[in-house]
């Protein structure tokens, strides 16, 4: 197997287990360089990463690399030029953390890359329609035609792997699709919070106020990462007012409700309460499979209708993983020059699957983090109060919640019955103390790496 195959077939498998954030910030731009005497270097973009990689991650990609090639042992990185991204449709949209604003004045441009930072390959063509996503499909393809007037701000949320961005960038695309003069801006919160504290520092915040303030359309991406930032929240509300005032539209994503985005100011709140409030749900069986066949005809692979209900039927409801797996076929089928047949299929998923179904559980988080701390079970169960009880409990149902998607009433009952406000209050108060407190950052981290581990 070639190193960029290699890699290729690794990160498709690391994908699967390290959160989306971490994959993007970590992995996005690297590339394995040579493998040789059992060590695989990789090409990183700084030492910080380099750091993190060699040391927090290492175990995880030879775990991967090594399904691939059972030599490779230990791995090493180098800081080198990151790889230029790549046009070819890639399992995690390395695009969507830049911003940039489509104006007229880059017209005579055009001929470079685009200066948008909307994923082209993301429209309404290619979006499938189930009835797990209906609704916020219905509201997006409305907004194209009425923008800033009809649902604003329009707001979808989902859990992470089911559509969002995609659906978000479509809208964009659509509206630059029908008016390249629209001028749109397309940002992540935590890329927002960034730039705005670079503008804060650099004395620029009157430019950057400026320019969201001239826009037609502002989509704003998994705002749940602004909770808690209160300067970054001021400034987004008044960027929204001015925005909403003259009916220019915002669209905004987030990985849960507003009423759940714990620390979000109440006056943000009502404003986003105030559109159209949209979920996207989990996508059924039918749809899965109609959408691997979507991916599979966009990479031109012949995938057999048999062979799509075995993935759509074995991987489960995320969409990003349903890719990811078929990736996994489609990197080993080319390499092996292989037609994807139900029983390839088979071959090729079967040891993801059985590593899938060891995933950590509820009972898995309780007891990892009880062991931490050198707690009971019965305890965490337990009505007690005392400071080392309430702790790691506050760590589990946090866990629990960001991790494995629990909703708060289902916490509340894996934690000896709570009500559901108080797993709320416990889950904001780990959620505040991790932007200020180092030590719970680090308590967190060697949880989240032991409960990794016993994945593997
Ligand atoms: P989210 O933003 O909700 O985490 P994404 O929009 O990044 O999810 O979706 C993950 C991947 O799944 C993307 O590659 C996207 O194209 C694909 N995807 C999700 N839902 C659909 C759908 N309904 N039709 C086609 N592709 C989809
Ligand atoms: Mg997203």
């Amino acid at each position: 197997m070639d190193l960029e195959t290699l890699w290729k077939t690794a990160l498709g498998e690391i994908e699967l287990s390290v959160p989306p954030a971490e994959f993007i910030t970590w992995f996005k731009g690297t590339s394995l360089s040579q493998v040789k005497d059992g060590c695989a270097t990789i090409v990183v973009a700084n030492n910080f990463a380099k750091e993190w990689m060699e040391g927090r991650c290492a175990k995880t990609i030879v775990t991967a690399l090594a399904k691939q090639d059972p030599q490779i042992k230990t791995i090493c990185c180098r800081v080198g030029a990151p790889k230029v991204a790549e046009n070819k449709p890639r399992p995690i949209d390395a695009l969507s953390k830049n911003t940039s604003v489509s104006t007229s004045k880059l017209k005579p441009f055009q001929h470079k890359p685009r200066p948008t930072a909307l994923n082209p390959r993301y429209t309404f063509a290619n979006f499938i329609v189930g009835s797990h996503n209906e609704l916020a499909h219905a509201a997006a393809r409305s907004i194209t035609d009425e923008l800033g007037t009809l649902y604003n701000p329009l707001f979808v949320y989902g859990h992470v792997g089911l559509g969002k961005t995609h659906l978000l960038q479509a809208i964009g695309n659509e509206i630059i699709r029908k008016d390249p003069d629209k001028k749109i801006i397309y940002i992540s919160a935590e890329k927002f919070a960034t730039e705005l504290i670079d503008a804060i520092q650099n004395k620029t915040i009157a430019d950057f106020k400026r320019m969201y303030q001239q826009i037609d359309l502002l989509i704003i991406d998994d705002v749940q990462f602004i909770s808690g930032k209160e300067k970054t929240q001021d400034e987004f509300f008044h960027i929204f007012n001015t925005l909403y005032q003259k009916n220019k539209q915002i669209i905004i994503s987030s990985d849960r409700p507003p009423q759940e985005i714990a620390t979000l100011e109440d006056r943000l709140r009502s404003r986003f309460e105030g559109g159209m409030i949209a979920d996207i749900g989990q996508p059924d069986l039918e749809t899965r499979v109609a959408i691997l066949q979507q991916k599979a005809k966009e990479r031109n692979l012949l995938l057999p209708e048999d062979a799509a209900i075995y993935i759509a039927s074995h991987i489960g409801n995320n969409v990003r993983e349903l890719e990811g797996a078929l990736n996994k076929v489609a990197a080993i089928c080319d390499f092996q020059n292989l037609t994807p047949s139900l029983k390839t299929v088979e071959d090729i998923l079967s040891p993801l699957i059985n590593q899938k179904t060891s995933r950590v559980t509820p009972q898995k988080v309780i007891e990892t983090v009880c062991e931490h701390f050198n707690v009971s079970v019965n305890d965490i169960l337990s009505k007690k109060r005392q400071q080392s009880i309430v702790r790691p409990r506050q760590f589990i149902m946090y866990i629990l919640r960001e991790q494995l998607s629990c909703s708060y009433p289902e916490i509340g009952s894996h934690c000896g019955g709570r009500d559901h406000t108080t797993v709320m209050h416990a889950c904001r108060k780990v959620e505040k103390q991790l932007q200020a407190d180092r030590e719970v950052q680090e308590t967190l981290t060697a949880l989240l790496e032991k409960l990794r581990f016993t994945t593997v």
